[in-house]
């Protein structure tokens, strides 16, 4: 918009020295402004998009730049595998190195498990972890994941605490996030498919499937899970911020 009046400015300019230079235009004259100047109404920006004018439609600053850019974290791919390093079982100071992967992405309205809900979608992924090294087969293994962060509205200030932590069979959690301008309620719900020792010591492989199904409006591109370190989850974790439990080794999956 500045460059835009920059250049009126500079019409109107030329228009008035060549007026004056030519010394027989009628210098009274008023060059004609084609818009009508107003202040601009604007809009609030989101982080889907800028702050419009309500009244010309001209763009303003924004969106808001998504919050996880600025954290130093990067995004892991779907249907990859990547090591994953986490505490043992026994010891929480031995490390084992394993594989996890994010498969099976899906969208759906709703099904038995799931009920429909107007103006939002399912998005459901499954996380499937492997490990099976000497030291997951002599003292067992331990892991971490977390929902309710939000690759928008990423905020590490906030407690473990206020985040459901999955170690359990079943959890569920509910988190706000904001879509073109309008704050949503999600509902995530997690599923052990499986989580069972396959063959003998010490080549046995521990393998862990969770499934993971997010409540979102229709379109939401924000939805994150983390699989973290969970030797780093010691006692008291649940009170600390997280930029002090996830460190570089965490993985971050974006469902879309
Ligand atoms: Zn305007």
């Amino acid at each position: 918009m500045k460059k835009y009046l920059f250049l009126t400015l500079a019409m109107v300019l030329a228009f008035t020295l060549a007026a004056c230079g030519g010394g027989q235009g009628d210098q009274n004259s008023e060059p004609e402004i084609t818009e009508p100047e107003h202040e601009h109404a604007w809009t609030e920006a989101n982080y889907q998009e800028p702050e419009i004018c309500t009244e010309c439609g001209e763009t303003g600053d924004g969106p808001i730049p998504p919050g996880f850019l600025s954290s130093g974290f990067s995004l892991s791919s779907h249907n990859t595998q990547y090591d994953y390093k986490t505490a043992t079982y026994l010891d929480i100071n031995v490390e084992t190195i394993g594989q996890v992967t994010l498969t099976d992405v899906r969208i759906i309205e709703g099904d038995d498990k799931r009920e429909a809900k107007e103006g939002y979608e399912w998005q459901i992924a499954q996380i499937k972890i492997e490990l099976g090294d000497a030291a997951a087969n002599q003292y067992g293994t331990r892991t971490r994941e977390l929902i309710g962060l939000d690759y928008y509205d990423f905020n590490l200030d906030d407690t473990a605490n206020d985040f459901e932590e999955i170690g359990s069979d079943e959890a569920e959690e509910s988190y706000t996030v904001n879509f073109y301008g309008v704050d949503y309620e999600v509902e995530c719900y997690s599923d052990t498919l499986r989580g069972e020792w396959v063959g003998n010591s010490p080549n046995a492989v521990y393998n862990l499937e969770m499934e993971y199904s997010f409540l979102v409006p229709v379109g939401y591109d924000g939805v994150l899970i983390a699989v973290y370190n969970a030797g780093n989850f010691t006692e008291g974790a649940d009170e600390v911020p997280l930029e002090d439990l996830l460190d570089q080794d965490t993985l971050w999956f974006r469902l879309k």
